[in-house]
């Protein structure tokens, strides 16, 4: 049973999860915030 936790700050996923779309990936994110900082990081790494 893996945790889910946020792939951004680690935090635990609890009901609030925002899936974030990166190339083939689904990555779950806690909020908002985590889902812009990850679009972010990627955009640059492309
Ligand atoms: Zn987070």
């Amino acid at each position: 049973m893996a945790e889910r936790t946020c792939a951004v700050c680690d935090d635990k996923l609890e009901a609030t999860v925002i899936e974030v779309k990166i190339g083939d990936q689904t990555v779950e994110v806690c909020c908002e915030e985590c889902a812009d900082k990850l679009r972010e990081a990627t955009a640059k790494s492309a």
